[in-house]
């Protein structure tokens, strides 16, 4: 072996063992789950059992903490933080924006002369103050009153990102009114809770404290390469990409879906889940979705307020991590056009402090009673608040991708599966239980059938699916916050548990399975119409939705319009939610929110168009009117046809003329949405005229995309960005 192979060799097996020495070093991820959180474990063994219990009151059954023990939380947390390298401290709250915003403050506090000491008083866990005047607010704060308070939340762990302290908090403006995401969601789980011990009463059960409402979410992304990203102004600026021509592969070949992970994306997946984990995330799943470049990835359920959390959380680091790796994470709920769109299953459920699911049909009698009414209030409560759901869901990006057969159509019904049908009909119509058992049917005493879970999970066109033990609402957009979807659907349930409670209370005990019988019947009866357990993405589907008299809000323009309906206003007054001026508010944030996301996205096609695409085909067509002259010239010679050259310059400069109208138009459109002042006219203008204006100026641009050579066109194609990871 000459010297330089002996190196080479002895470099070699120096990697070798540095690889060994790596995997050795691995560690088994319960060994660090959760290491980079304060939590119930790291609080027993930090605070004073007092102290602890105190908290842990707080946390279970909503106690306020005491000043002085949340000094000295503040003080055991500070250390913790200290210990593992932290320097400063944040509340990390989620205003109206839909990403979390956070303002770092160092632990330290001047001894006045000239030394620092490290400090974390109990006020400055509990309250912060901060300038609230760049966040949405919708009016709802006065612009000299631009203070607003961010208050924290017991229940979520403080954790650490970056070296810092982040304490989860709620929002709130200086007079007291939500701004914020996380409030609500907190005030709908205590209604939930408030509502369902109340209704576990009647049942009997004394023990019960308090009801959970839980939240798994199914986050889908797409995964593409830096590079393609930097050559494209609108994944840029819009996250999504406002041209492009549908690529020769699309999705027909199914070949993605459950597809093995190319080293890159498993790199990408393995560091995330570690990351996550660290953050006590219970990251579970993970896998490529149907469009290419596409992925998904499931934590295990929690409570609905962590989850929430947990899924900022997890948006935030696929982000950062993506870039780690030489890729961009889009969350955008459409990034192309014809292919697969991204949502987030809201996977819902309830359950007790003893760790009983009220939606599982179970098989002990009472149960099943418990399941009946809990699916009941659920089913009422979708169908008389079928409005408010719709707009749970709506942003300007998910317009993109509801009711496009991908995702579900944009009417709300429920899918409960065949077994879950025979059961409810039997009720309705007092009979045998034909198909499952043969008894007569007794209010699900004793003919409930097991389900068979598998036949219930795999409708898949449902916006809401009944699902087991569990309900998937799947019209959610991948880049939402998952809190509005759930302090709606909190809410409704609470106010219909709590009109079955009053309903209720007021009858004999001699009368009581009577009186719940009757209204168990009576609910499905005057509800049924709110099932549907067809397919979602046929026609026939939409004109009986029609003749069920189903609303239907098409875009988010039309379901945000709802938001302030009077009937809409009380329930969330009832259950102490949100109020009028706080509901008023919301709906302006988020109708405002809509016009700037489709005011970015068609100015920034506007720009791309003159100044890229324009540009391109003008010169293309001179190419071609030269190659034509120059075989004119030569033609007398030579003989040479001009006619592929004539047709296509002709073909693009008729294109080119088209193009360069519906820039105009479009143009002409943004600018009479920019001149309306009141945004609920403003929405309606850029749903109306601005979009469709974008639609026929991505059809030109697109058409032209197709005839002018790849290295000419201004950015690369979704060949490009869908098959090069
Ligand atoms: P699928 O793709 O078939 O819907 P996944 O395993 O991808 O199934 O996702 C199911 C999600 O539902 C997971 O996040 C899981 O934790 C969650 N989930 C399971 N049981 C419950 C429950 N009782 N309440 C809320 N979420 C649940
Ligand atoms: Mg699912």
């Amino acid at each position: 072996m000459s010297g330089k192979e002996n190196a080479a060799a002895a470099d070699s097996v120096r990697r070798m063992k540095l690889t060994m020495n790596e995997f050795d070093k691995a560690k088994s991820p319960d060994t660090y789950f959760g290491c980079n959180v304060y939590n119930e474990q790291v609080m027993r063994s930090t605070l004073p059992k007092k102290v602890y219990e105190a908290v842990m009151r707080t946390r279970k059954i909503g106690t306020p903490l005491p000043r002085d023990a949340a000094d000295v939380v503040a003080a055991a947390m500070k250390d913790w933080a200290v210990s593992r390298g932290c320097t400063h401290f944040t509340h990390w709250f989620q205003p109206m924006t839909g990403i979390t915003a956070e303002k770092h403050d160092a632990f330290l506090t001047p001894l006045g002369n000239g030394g620092v000491i490290l400090d974390f008083s109990g006020k400055e866990l509990i309250k912060g103050e901060s300038d609230a005047s760049s966040f949405p607010s919708g009016g709802l704060r006065a612009t000299f009153e631009a203070r607003g308070y961010t208050a924290w939340d017991p229940t979520s762990d403080a954790f650490i990102k970056d070296r810092t302290l982040c304490i989860p908090t709620g929002f709130v403006s200086y007079t007291g009114e939500v701004l914020d995401k996380k409030t609500p969601l907190l005030r709908s789980m205590d209604a939930v809770s408030r509502a369902t011990v109340r209704l576990l009463r009647l049942f009997g059960n004394d023990k019960v404290q308090r009801v959970y409402t839980n939240v798994g979410p199914e986050q889908e992304y797409f995964l593409i390469d830096k590079k393609s990203f930097d050559a494209r102004e609108d994944l840029i600026l819009t996250g999504r990409t406002l041209f492009g021509a549908m690529p020769p592969k699309g999705e027909e070949m199914d070949d993605h879906y459950f597809g093995n992970l190319t080293q890159r994306v498993s790199d990408f997946m393995r560091e995330l889940d570690e990351e996550l984990w660290k953050l006590g995330i219970y990251a579970k799943t993970e896998h490529n979705e149907v469009a290419p470049a596409q992925h998904e990835l499931a934590p295990v359920y929690t409570s609905s307020n962590i989850a929430a959390d947990h899924n900022q959380l997890t948006m935030e680091l696929m982000k950062k991590i993506a870039l780690k790796h030489g890729l961009v994470c889009l969350l955008h709920e459409k990034p192309f056009a014809g292919i697969s769109g991204s949502g987030k299953h809201n996977n819902w459920s309830i359950s007790t402090d003893d760790g009983q699911n009220l939606l599982d049909p179970g098989d002990t009698p009472q149960d099943n009673l418990i399941f009946l009414i809990v699916l009941c209030a659920f089913l009422k409560g979708v169908k008389d608040y079928a409005p408010l759901i719709r707009l749970s869901s709506a942003s300007a990006g998910n317009d993109c991708r509801l009711g496009g057969n991908e995702a579900p159509p944009t009417v709300i019904s429920v899918f409960i599966g065949d077994d879950l049908q025979l059961v409810l009909d039997a009720i309705e119509q007092d009979k045998p239980l034909d198909g499952i058992g043969k008894e007569r049917f007794n209010l699900g005493v004793d003919a409930m059938p097991q389900f068979r879970k598998d036949t219930t999970d795999r409708n898949r066109t449902s916006p809401m699916a009944f699902t087991g033990n569990k309900f998937e609402f799947r019209m959610l957009g991948s880049a939402d916050s998952i809190s509005c979807f759930n302090f709606v659907m909190n809410t409704i349930f609470a106010y219909e548990v709590t009109q079955f409670c009053e309903k209720l209370e007021n009858v004999s005990a001699e009368n009581f399975d009577a009186a719940l019988h009757e209204l168990i019947r009576r609910t499905i009866r005057e509800n049924k119409d709110i099932i549907f357990n067809g397919n979602g993405y046929g026609d026939a589907w939409f004109d009986e939705c029609k003749r069920r008299g189903l609303p239907n809000y098409p875009s988010t323009v039309e379901a945000l319009m709802q938001y302030d309906r009077p009937e809409f206003v009380e329930l969330f007054e009832q259950m102490n939610v949100l109020n009028n001026s706080e509901i008023v508010s919301r709906k302006e944030i988020l109708l405002d929110n809509y016009c700037k996301a489709v005011g970015i996205e068609a100015k920034t096609m506007l720009d791309i168009a003159r100044k890229k695409i324009l540009p391109v085909c003008i010169g293309y067509t001179k190419e071609l009117c030269e190659t034509i002259a120059l075989k004119n010239q030569m033609s007398p010679m030579l003989n040479i046809s001009t006619a592929v050259e004539d047709a296509l310059a002709s073909e693009i400069s008729d294109l080119t003329s088209g193009l360069y109208d519906a820039i105009d138009d479009l143009r002409e459109q943004i600018s009479f949405a920019s001149r309306e002042t009141t945004v609920t006219i403003k929405a309606t203008v850029y749903r109306k005229q601005v979009i469709p204006a974008m639609t026929r100026l991505r059809t030109i641009a697109d058409a032209l995309e197709v005839l002018i050579p790849q290295d000419q066109w201004p950015f690369p194609p979704y060949s490009e960005i869908l098959y090069n990871i």
